[in-house]
């Protein structure tokens, strides 16, 4: 296996270094022009002022560090670093060739010992690790990976890398490389420091065969001040003359400015943040250990400093911060990357690609952002280049942007317009057809109809991929098509569509905005305006709900839903529901289907479930806030109708009673109908999951819930 952890000491003293310092005793050496350059792989590493160990250490660079390699003695490169140079072990460094890479693309993919499926497996690679292309042979690709190894990977679980080849270590591993056990989720790590078992209120975990551990609980162990800036969402750690900056979900953290690669951006769970195992270990100069056999983490703090006999070196001059950030309005998506002070900015632009290079600017916090837009991604990756700050944006096939200069030349902006990003159709319920309409931005629309004609502006977007002329051969749809209208300087896209017949429809957006559903069914299904009630069995198909012993939510709810429609309709009372059978609807359409019903009142039939066994008993939700007027004027039927269904059960059921609640539940909503929700019993509940299996507790729950309805029905019909 290839994810590892590397076991590594590091010469302490050098730890009280800023990023690079050189002895003076070092005469300057002619730099050249066309030398070939190299990465420092090492975690810190030493340069010496000749070609071996026996030399003085007459400084220190820091992972990634572009370096020029100037000759070769022995094992050893002389390199150049900006201004300075001297003597760097080839175990530490990575040529930088122009070698073609790929990057993993697939959460986990077998590496095979030849081209084809069947020959042996010899190792497993991640998602965004890098391999070295070494030969194309049919779907197989003949790959190097970064310790080494030589191996087959099939093509399409791989894609190309644009990134810096710094990445891919050409030398071997200094040191023996002691791989993780394969990832089963249920051990919790222990970790050791200096020898003592620490113990967290958050365990630390091996999440896709990585080592994740609490990184406050162990920096402050090893000594240091830990801050966490809840604006910027980024750990900052000090300790002597280490610091270090982590932004979560960033996979460069910096270590005195320089940035450190990581597999995986560090996370939170349960408010704590969780960093990959090495990180945490060596960034204050410890070293991390992995022991297998006894799923430990072994970690050992530097010893004290050594006093410093020589003054530090001056600073190494500073640069202007830049800084990039992704945000969201009207006209789009747009990726800023601004500074203090006036850019000096070279722009090259192709369709696929966008290059910024901003003079004598560092990047400062964040260096890459991955922006989900549509079902694409948008990426955009800085790195430091020389007295350069480098920003590169890759834009997906057929998207369209715009760069603007914005606030006196501080700010450059990318803008990729709102557009629509897929149109769909298709069918629901028995006789329902609905259109979905996605866009990588919240649409804002307006509605009208006019007999089978119906129309929707939509401003601030753009046609995009849809299409001006859709032609369906379908029940109700009989054509579509998507315009551009513009007045003035204003640009609406106008949906235009037709039906067959006429049809009923409703609109519905997503939670986000992004996805509408226009829903239509057939005018002459629909019940005239009788009493009616639309019952809704939560969750289906995909969608499980809560799980008990042996019994899942959603089969429970239908179960009952369906007694319940019987006993009501015996009892003369229409009925309909939002499923009748095992299939999934989204919390959009089950509130559509209820609205397009036009029923009098609408009933979600649910099992209720916590964390732990403890919970028991019978709730009913309903939700009528008066900041939503067509809902307020509802207020007493919504509450009314919560307090029947809740009394009914309480009499029938027994158990114990916990009352009507108030909430903002996605189905209540969007009913434009009085509502409720019934949450029979704790299907989690050791007693009350085994009666939620039993047909006749079943039977008298559907009474209950039936009785409350009947009772509602009548008092509602007085009024
Ligand atoms: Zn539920």
């Amino acid at each position: 296996m290839l994810r590892e952890i590397r076991s590594k000491s590091i010469n302490t003293l050098l730890l009280l270094t800023v990023a690079i310092y050189l002895t003076l005793l070092l005469g300057s050496l002619p730099g050249s022009a066309n030398a070939e350059t190299g990465i420092v792989s090492g975690s810190v590493v030493n340069i010496r002022s000749g070609p071996g160990t026996q030399y003085n250490i007459a400084g220190t660079i820091y992972k990634n560090a572009s370096v020029e390699m100037l000759s070769k003695t022995g094992e050893w490169y002389k390199v150049k670093y900006g201004t300075v140079s001297g003597w760097i072990n080839q175990s530490l460094l990575s040529k930088n060739t122009s070698e073609k890479y790929l990057k993993v693309n697939q959460d986990v993919v077998n590496l095979r010992s030849g081209p084809g499926i069947t020959n042996k497996m010899v190792a497993q690679v991640y998602k965004g690790d890098s391999l070295v292309l070494l030969e194309v042979q049919g779907e197989w690709n003949k790959v190097k990976t970064a310790s080494g190894q030589v191996a087959y990977i099939r093509s399409d679980m791989v894609g190309e890398e644009n990134m810096p080849a710094a990445a891919v270590s050409v030398s071997a591993p200094a040191s023996p490389i002691p791989s993780l056990p394969p990832a089963t989720g249920l051990t919790n790590p222990i970790v050791m420091l200096d020898g003592k078992q620490m113990a967290f209120e958050v365990l630390p975990r091996i999440e896709n065969n990585r080592v994740m551990v609490p990184l406050r609980a162990i920096f402050e162990a090893m000594g240091a001040q830990v801050e966490w800036n809840q604006a910027t969402q980024t750990a900052t750690a000090v300790k002597d003359n280490i610091t270090v900056v982590l932004p979560l979900n960033s996979t460069q953290p910096t270590v005195n400015g320089v940035a450190w690669q990581l597999d995986v951006p560090a996370k939170i769970v349960q408010q704590r943040t969780l960093a990959p195992l090495r990180f945490v270990g060596e960034a204050l100069g410890g070293t991390a250990t992995w022991d297998q056999a006894n799923c430990t983490v072994v970690l050992q703090t530097p010893p004290p400093p050594e006093p410093v006999l020589q003054p530090l070196p001056p600073p190494v001059p500073q640069f202007e911060g830049l800084r990039m950030l992704s945000e969201r309005d009207d006209s789009g998506l747009r990726i800023v990357m601004g500074s203090s002070a006036k850019l000096e900015t070279k722009i090259d632009k192709t369709s696929s690609k966008v290059r910024y290079e901003f003079s004598n600017r560092q990047i400062d916090g964040t260096s890459y952002i991955e922006v989900p837009f549509g079902t694409q991604i948008l990426k955009v990756q800085g790195s430091n280049q020389v007295n350069n700050a480098v920003v590169e944006i890759q834009i997906p096939a057929g998207v369209e942007y715009r760069t603007a200069t914005e606030l006196e030349g501080k700010k450059e902006v990318l803008t990729i317009p709102n557009f629509i990003t897929g149109v769909e159709r298709k069918t629901f319920g028995s006789s329902g057809e609905k259109i979905t309409i996605s866009s990588n931005l919240p649409l804002t629309y307006t509605s009208s109809q006019t007999g089978t004609r119906l129309e929707v502006v939509f401003s601030n977007v753009l046609p995009g991929k849809a299409l001006s002329d859709y032609k369906y051969d379908s029940r109700l749809i009989s054509s579509m098509g998507f315009k551009t209208k513009t007045t003035g300087s204003v640009s609406q896209t106008v949906l235009t569509l037709v039906t067959n017949k006429a049809a009923k429809f409703s609109l519905g957006s997503s939670s986000d905005g992004t996805t509408l559903n226009i829903m239509f069914i057939d005018q002459s299904e629909i019940q005239p305006r009788v009493p009616m009630v639309v019952l809704d069995p939560g969750h289906g198909g995909k969608d499980t709900g809560a799980r008990g012993y042996n019994v899942n939510e959603k089969d429970v709810n239908l179960d009952v839903a369906l007694k319940v429609g019987q006993i009501l309709t015996q009892k003369g009372i229409k009925v309909g529901y939002t499923r009748t059978d095992d299939t999934y609807l989204s919390l959009i359409e089950e509130a559509t289907v209820g609205n397009l019903y036009n029923a009098a009142i609408f009933v979600g039939i649910h099992c209720n479930s916590c964390d732990n066994p403890g919970p028991s008993g019978t709730e009913t939700w309903y939700y009528a806030p008066s900041t939503i007027p067509e809902l307020y004027i509802q207020k007493d039927e919504r509450y009314s109708l919560a307090t029947y269904l809740q009394k009914a059960m309480i009499a029938k059921l027994g158990l114990n009673d916990r009352g009507v609640k108030h909430g903002n539940l996605a189905v209540l909503r969007n009913t434009q109908m009085p509502s409720a929700l019934v949450e029979m019993a704790f299907i989690n509940s050791p007693t009350e999951g085994e009666l939620l299996k039993q047909q006749n507790f079943r039977q008298m729950a559907a009474q209950a819930i039936a009785d409350g309805i009947a009772a509602y029905m009548k008092e509602s019909i007085k009024r």
